[in-house]
């Protein structure tokens, strides 16, 4: 195990409720969901933030982005959806390797 979670995602070494999979790009729900639906789409190769990206990572990150409608449809999210990538600490990033959020839909279910 490494001590990225997400790297222990992909690697299939924690469980996660996936949305999709492909050879370089993982997407399942988040844990603690901020809305209706609330997914994260990530690289299977560990790049800790977006500030770490050059332009090796030019076609990766637009694979990511342009899953982002493809699979907020096939959640549901019909009406349109956020997109959210937190870089760095100040920038509110909790888990160091890089991920896109997709979210929508309203409040979660579970929320009072
Ligand atoms: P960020 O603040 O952008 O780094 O967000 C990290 C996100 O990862 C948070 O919304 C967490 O709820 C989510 N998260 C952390 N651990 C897991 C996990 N094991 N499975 C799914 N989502 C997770
Ligand atoms: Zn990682």
């Amino acid at each position: 195990m490494t001590d990225c979670i997400f790297c222990n995602i992909v690697a299939g070494q924690i469980p996660s409720s996936k949305v999709y999979e492909d050879d370089e790009v993982v997407a399942f729900h988040d844990i603690h969901p901020f809305a209706r639906v609330h997914f994260l789409i990530i690289p299977k190769r560990h790049v800790a933030t977006l500030a770490d990206c050059t332009t090796e990572h030019e076609a990766l990150l637009g694979r990511m982005l342009l899953l982002a409608p493809r699979l907020a449809k096939e959640q549901g999210l019909d009406a349109g959806f956020k997109t959210l990538i937190n870089t760095g600490r100040g920038g509110g990033q909790e888990v160091f390797h890089i991920h896109i959020h997709v979210f929508g839909g309203g409040e979660p279910a579970n929320r009072s």
